[in-house]
């Protein structure tokens, strides 16, 4: 099973919502979190903010006489334009289809008066713990991230918007190599990050780890021998996330 306890004690993820906290803007009073998921955030904007609405595709559920909870979606928000002073967006558009991220994207900035504060994976290699459906077949990316961002990406999806403050939090990204993987899909990938909570992005069901034999077993063990030396000897500083804070009234200047 997923531990939400456990992930939010890991280092890196003590660093992304230092970062994010620090990031935040003072003099916002309209909050909007897109993808509040079960809240964690919420609850810090709260004490900060006096009037946050917390969106997602599910009804959040958040508890807080400073939030708003409602069901939406972030492809075609439930909102006029400019009705926030700061958004906060993080951890969701790694998980938006691409066909839909640029729209995704153009209604954060429609609905943002001024803060727009972003949040993704960087430059994530999309391979690692990567996992085969055993209902449908069909490979997923890690925790149904199907996006991956660098500078020049958020760039062109907020449409040339001069970058405000910029923060690279965590570090240490683990990388894979052309043959592990080769190995891993000829084997059905069963270091996949099976432990997820997000199900198979194509059918929905739960995914499960394949059951392999020894010989199986043995050359996929080959293959994170040589991917571990790969992580500990290769450059394996690059940050794991990155953020930035727009100020979308600079959009046309
Ligand atoms: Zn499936």
């Amino acid at each position: 099973m997923f531990d939400v306890k456990q992930y939010r004690r890991k280092e890196s993820e003590v660093q992304r919502v230092e970062s994010i906290m620090r990031m935040l803007p003072s003099g916002a009073v309209n909050v909007l979190e897109a993808g509040s998921r079960d809240g964690y955030i919420t609850l810090k904007l709260a004490a900060k903010y006096p009037a946050v609405t917390a969106l997602d595709l599910k009804l959040p559920q958040v508890d807080h006489p400073n939030v708003t909870c409602v069901k939406g979606d972030i492809t075609s928000l439930p909102f006029k334009d400019n009705s926030f002073d700061l958004i906060v967006c993080t951890e969701v558009l790694e998980h938006i289809p691409p066909e839909k991220l640029g729209k995704a994207c153009r209604e954060l900035m429609r609905v943002s008066r001024r803060y727009l504060l972003i949040g993704v994976p960087y430059k994530q290699d999309l391979r690692v713990h990567a996992m085969k459906c055993i209902h449908c077949g069909t490979i997923n990316p890690t925790t149904g991230h199907v996006n991956t961002f660098d500078e020049a990406l958020l760039k062109t999806l907020f449409n040339g918007m001069p970058f405000g403050t910029v923060e690279y939090p965590g570090t240490g990204v683990y990388k894979t190599n052309r043959l592990s993987y080769a190995i891993y899909k000829r084997y059905g990938f069963p270091y996949g990050s099976y432990l997820q909570e997000e199900p198979c992005i194509y059918c929905g069901l739960p995914l499960k780890k394949p059951h392999l034999n020894v010989v199986a077993r043995t050359i996929c063990l080959f293959a994170k021998g040589l991917e571990f030396l790969q992580n500990k000897t290769g450059p394996s500083k690059s940050p794991v996330w990155i953020h930035i804070l727009w100020d979308t009234t600079r959009r046309d200047s």
